[in-house]
């Protein structure tokens, strides 16, 4: 049966998807959580999301894409390739897995289609970031119309960081009661330390930048 009500929030454990995930509770009244591992370096990272659904009674589902991570040389799932710091001329950094989102989405769709959840939320953003071209908005819209004509079905895919950058993921956080525990329970470090992380990765940098962005923001009010 289709339940109007019901959200699957895709959730890797980190800052954004787990504001992603509070942001779905807050939306709907039935939230179930899918975890994606790839080959990813850092196995921590579904250890982390694993606690935070489990905390809550919130059904977490793990689907193994690790074919992806062999398909396709990146930084985060092959630890012979030393990470980009920054974006390179005309390209995109080697932390960009060819894919993911796409993958991610549409194993996503046939989950929630199997579970009656037609509400798929994700955490992609295209403020803020190295450009990934499936994070874009555009790209969600026309895989949103793929899927709904692929399977004959209604999803509608909720992107609600989409314009957000980080440090209004953060103020998105604190205004769902969930700043603490997204500083201190989520992992976003490229080199798989949690919370604050490891301070220099390209992650680390962007979340800190937009930490102390908002923080600013905060107190000057
Ligand atoms: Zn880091």
């Amino acid at each position: 049966m289709k339940n109007k009500n019901a959200a699957l929030v895709c959730f890797s454990g980190g800052q954004d998807s787990t504001t992603c995930l509070f942001w779905a509770l807050r939306n709907f009244t039935e939230v179930e959580t899918v975890c994606f591992t790839y080959g990813q370096k850092h196995s921590i990272e579904v250890d982390y999301a694993c606690s935070i659904a489990e905390k809550r009674n919130i059904p977490f589902h793990l689907l193994d894409v690790s074919l992806l991570g062999q398909l396709a040389p990146n930084s985060l799932t092959d630890s012979s390739i030393v990470m980009d710091n920054d974006k390179p001329d005309e390209s995109y950094p080697n932390t960009f897995v060819p894919g993911r989102n796409l993958i991610f989405l549409t194993f996503a769709a046939v989950l929630a289609r199997s579970r009656g959840i037609y509400n798929i939320v994700t955490g992609v953003s295209e403020a803020d970031y190295s450009g990934y071209p499936d994070c874009r908005d555009t790209f969600i819209r026309s895989l949103n119309v793929t899927l709904n004509l692929a399977m004959d079905e209604r999803f509608e895919l909720h992107t609600p960081l989409m314009s957000r950058d980080k440090s209004e993921v953060w103020e998105l956080a604190d205004e769902l009661g969930v700043f603490d525990l997204v500083r201190n329970e989520t992992i976003t470090c490229y080199n798989g330390i949690p919370a604050d992380g490891c301070g220099h990765c390209p992650a680390c940098k962007l979340r800190r930048e937009g930490l102390d962005k908002y923080l600013r923001r905060r107190t000057s009010r």
